[in-house]
This record gives C-alpha cells, sequence and structure tokens, in this order.
C-alpha cells in the first residue's frame, strides 16, 4: 500500500496535508507525508477560552453519560484500528504489532474510564461532632492540557483524555510536532464522537499543532489547572517550573534508566526473550526500554552467550513489514545521540556487539541502527543517563543487595525487573529496602505496562501517575465536605466560643 493509501486509510486526505510550516516526515526512508499548520498563539488562546467555556458545561453532565462519550468515541476507534496503528508505524517508526498494540491500549484505557465514569468514589467520614457528618467529593478540575511524546503518539494521550472526559474536564492537546498526523487521525474521531452527542459541548476537546513553544504556552496558562506532561526530564522540568509559578498542577511523565537483574536463581530462556524485547523492541525508543542488565557472575556468559546471537540476529528493516522486528529510530540525531553514547563507551573499555549504522536497499533516507550490547565491569556516566536508543549496558554483578543498590543508582526511578526462581530475592526486590521504581516487575520486562495499573515513576521521571489504579483523582478537585443536621452550632475540638 503506498503512504497516500495509509493515509487516506487512516482518514487523512491529501487536500488536508498541503500547507503550514510542520513538516511531517516518515522515519521509514524519510519521505515527507505533509505539511501541516502550527497554531498561532492567538489560535492557542482561542482554543483555551473554547475549553474553558465547554468545561463550564460539561462538569454539569453526569459522570455515566461522560462515560458514554468516551465509548462512542473507543467504537470509532476499534473500527479504524488496522489503519490507526499502520499510521502509527508510518510516523513513529514502531513495528507494525506494536503499532497495533498502541490502539488497542486506546481502546483498553477507554472501557477502564467508561467503567470508572460509575465509581468516582468519595468518602463518608466519622464527625466528633454530634448530629454532623462529613463527606469527601471529587469534583471536576477544568482544562487539561496534555503533551505528549513522540514515541507514543496515541496511548498517551489517550490514557489522559479518557480520564479526563469522564472526570468531566475539557481537554487540549498538544501532541510532538514529530507525529502530528497520528494526533489529527486519532483527535479526529473524538471529534466525530463530540458532534454526535448532544451533552457534548463544542470546544470540549482541542489539538494544538506546534513545537515547544506551544507547549509552552499552555504550561503558563492560568486557566488550565493540570497539565499532564510526557516526554524528556528536560522538558517536564521547563513544564514544572511554569506551572509551579501559578500554583498549576503538573503531572509528570518523564525519562527512564531501566534495569533488570538476572540471579543465579533465573529461568535463563525466559530471561534472554524477555531482555530482548524490552531492550531492542520499538527499537529501544520506549521510556520503560530495558538500559541496563546486572547478571550474576556465575550465570553471565550461559546469559551473554544467546543475547549476542539474538542480537546479531534481529531482523532490521521496514516496521510495515510483517518479519520486522526493529524499525528505525525516529530520526538522524537519535542516530547520533547513539553513536556518541557508544563511543563515549568503547573509550571507557567496553566490549560492544551491533550499535553499527544499518542500510537498506530502498531506505536510504531512514534511520536504521543494529541494537547494540555494551558489556562494562562497572556503570559508567554514560550508563547512568538515558539515551533514546536501543544500547544496552550489561555488568556483572556478586552480592544480590549491590545489583539492587547499582539499579537505583540513577536519576530516574521509571521501571525495573528482576529474574528470579527465588522467593527470598523476589520479595526483597519488593520490598521497602528493593527496587524504588515506580514500576517493579518479576520474571517479566521492565517495558509493556497494561493500563489497569497506575503508570508512572519516581525521581528524575517526575513522581505522575497515569492511567489506571486510582490515577483519576490527578484529574479532579478534592472537597471535603461537613454538614451539620442539629440546631445548634458545635466547633470542633470542643472549642467554646459563645457569644450574647
Ligand atoms: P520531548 O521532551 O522532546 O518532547 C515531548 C513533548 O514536549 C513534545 O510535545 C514537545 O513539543 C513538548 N515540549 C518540549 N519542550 C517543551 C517545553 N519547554 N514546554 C512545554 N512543552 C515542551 O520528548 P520526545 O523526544 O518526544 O520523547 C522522548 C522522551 O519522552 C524520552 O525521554 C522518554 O523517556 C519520554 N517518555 C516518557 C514516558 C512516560 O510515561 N514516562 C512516555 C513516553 C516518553
Amino acid at each position: 500500500m503506498s503512504y497516500q493509501s495509509l493515509l487516506a486509510a487512516a482518514g487523512l486526505g491529501a487536500d488536508q496535508l498541503q500547507h503550514g510550516v510542520l513538516i511531517a516526515r516518515t522515519p521509514i526512508d524519510g519521505t515527507e507525508l505533509g505539511r501541516l499548520e502550527a497554531d498561532t498563539p492567538e489560535r492557542i488562546e482561542a482554543k483555551i477560552a473554547a475549553a474553558v467555556a465547554a468545561f463550564r458545561r460539561w462538569r454539569l453532565v453526569p459522570a455515566p453519560a461522560r462515560g458514554e462519550l468516551v465509548r462512542s468515541f473507543a467504537e470509532r476507534v476499534r473500527r479504524n484500528k488496522d489503519a490507526l496503528g499502520a499510521l502509527i508505524s508510518l510516523e513513529s517508526g514502531k513495528i507494525l504489532s506494536e503499532g497495533l498494540g498502541e490502539v488497542q491500549e486506546v481502546i483498553d484505557i477507554c472501557d477502564f474510564a467508561v467503567g470508572l465514569s460509575r465509581q468516582l468514589y468519595g468518602l463518608t467520614i466519622a464527625s466528633e461532632r454530634p448530629h454532623h457528618h462529613m463527606l469527601e467529593r471529587w469534583h471536576p478540575l477544568g482544562p487539561v492540557a496534555i503533551i505528549s511524546a513522540f514515541n507514543f503518539p496515541m496511548a498517551v494521550w489517550a490514557w489522559n483524555a479518557a480520564l479526563a472526559l469522564v472526570c468531566g474536564d475539557s481537554i487540549l492537546w498538544k501532541p510532538s510536532d514529530k507525529t502530528s498526523l497520528c494526533a489529527l487521525a486519532l483527535h479526529r474521531l473524538l471529534d466525530a464522537a463530540i458532534a454526535a452527542d448532544p451533552q457534548a459541548p463544542t470546544g470540549l476537546s482541542a489539538l494544538v499543532l506546534g513545537g515547544p513553544s506551544a507547549g509552552e504556552q499552555l504550561a503558563a496558562h492560568r486557566a488550565i489547572p493540570l497539565v499532564s506532561a510526557t516526554g524528556s526530564t528536560a522538558m517536564g522540568r521547563a513544564v514544572s517550573l511554569a506551572t509551579a509559578a501559578r500554583f498549576g498542577r503538573a503531572l509528570l511523565e518523564l525519562g527512564g534508566n531501566n534495569a533488570a537483574i538476572v540471579t543465579p536463581a533465573a529461568d535463563l530462556a525466559l530471561s534472554a526473550r524477555a531482555i530482548v524485547f524490552a531492550a531492542a523492541g520499538t527499537a529501544g525508543q520506549r521510556c520503560t526500554s530495558l538500559r541496563r542488565l546486572l547478571v550474576h557472575r556465575t550465570v553471565y556468559e550461559a546469559l551473554l552467550a544467546p543475547l549476542r546471537r539474538a542480537y546479531a540476529s534481529l531482523p532490521i528493516g521496514n516496521p510495515l513489514s510483517a518479519e520486522t522486528l526493529v524499525g528505525p529510530l525516529v530520526d538522524g540525531a537519535a542516530v547520533e545521540r547513539m553513536q556518541g553514547a557508544l563511543a563515549v563507551a568503547r573509550q571507557a573499555g567496553a566490549r560492544i556487539s551491533g550499535g553499527e549504522s544499518v542500510r537498506l536497499p530502498g531506505l536510504e533516507g531512514g534511520h536504521y541502527v543494529r541494537p547494540a550490547l555494551v558489556e562494562l565491569l562497572a556503570p559508567i556516566d554514560i550508563s547512568r543517563q538515558e539515551t533514546f536508543a536501543p544500547i544496552l549496558y550489561v555488568f556483572p554483578y556478586e552480592q544480590f543487595e549491590q545489583a539492587i543498590a547499582s539499579q537505583n543508582d540513577v536519576s530516574h526511578g521509571l521501571s525495573s525487573a528482576l529474574f528470579t526462581t527465588n522467593l527470598l530475592e523476589a520479595e526483597t526486590f519488593l520490598s521497602a529496602e528493593g527496587s524504588d521504581c515506580g514500576i517493579a516487575n518479576i520474571n517479566a520486562g521492565p517495558s509493556g505496562a497494561e493500563i489497569g495499573g497506575a503508570f508512572g515513576g519516581e525521581k528524575e521521571t517526575g513522581g505522575g501517575r497515569e492511567s489506571g489504579s486510582d490515577a483519576w483523582k490527578a484529574y479532579m478537585r478534592r472537597q471535603t465536605q461537613t454538614i451539620n443536621y442539629s440546631p445548634h452550632l458545635q466547633l470542633a475540638q470542643g472549642v467554646k466560643f459563645d457569644i450574647v
């Protein structure tokens, strides 16, 4: 199928993609897919004003009726799953199976949100005063800005959007300017659902296209009580400062430098399969990608031999082809950052397998690399940083406690994994003295989370939680209510204040 047909299948006709300064390219071979207009500051201001007006109406629609809008959106996504999955592959470069998986994640979080729309539970609280009762209730918050990264061009917005909509908020989406087409195609389906829903006001959801400055405008805006931002730690730091300066809230999902530990009690065949997917899958461009591997000295060679073999034979190629497991990096700058990190590691004496740029006939304009295994005796500065590329640093360890300390010895705290069949090791890893990350897995790699759990991490990953569990509370405001059903004024803590 031609790129034009893939775009048309996702609802993006050539006439919509001809003007503007935002150039959409496919990392498959560098072909220009279209040009889009960036929103001017004035247009963004108008979209924010419309979101404020829409919020005032939407907050009064009962939550289960708000869930109906999300259900109707999800049905449209289901019908368009194949086209949307292919569009993700085309614009972000991830393989088709992962593109389809990402669309499935959009559907899953919508299902979750529809159920949640009948479960926005508060609390009843015992009052110390006679004939009083106390409640904790959750109210809609206001317009929510969602700033998203290129590597999950649909799912991360959906995690936020589905929850915010059932919570009674209006939404504004600033996608990465590397994946504007994915945003356009998906948002079109929400627009259609809104148009078909008599209770949904216009302006309930807006797409804001542009680069970082559009994100900065949203982050600084006083009419937006919550800015949910996914991307690099540098971006999160800027958003955090801008929202804090106006006492807004920031929900941050930032970078990761995720590790796995393989102990002598591990099932090595299972470990190897999980490690290769987590480190080389999505060409190492997941926030949860495995970047560091700590292997007990006694099983080091038994694990590394099959890993080196698997890395040497990974099928690299067009992400739209069924046999490909590793697609391209998003752009040339990502390849340069990868080569820079490998040069530093080589200088430090690393044994490196793979890592070279790969030229593919007919796809010369793409950015293909062979995933790299970088074996070192101990961590170095570069292995403590997130390089957003398929580099897996491997270290031997002696003591389990030392491996946990080494895993935690980075500035990020997103995801982590332990491979073992030893109960004591597993429970220690999951305990307060174990992994310091937001996500900790046993006998499963650090990537590929399900939507049911709260997703996010500690330290420079930003501390935010999105998706499942009680993450919805971030999109609402909490109110504590006290009701006196007696004719007497009674003060708490026995305070007397009698007036004549
Ligand atoms: P990025 O930080 O370059 O861009 C992310 C988004 O922020 C884009 O929409 C961009 O335009 C916007 N932006 C940039 N600077 C801004 C500013 N000062 N103010 C407001 N908005 C700004 O990230 P990327 O390269 O698109 O994505 C890769 C990064 O995202 C990696 O670090 C990865 O780990 C992280 N990530 C984290 C998660 C998570 O859930 N923790 C998920 C996906 C990606």
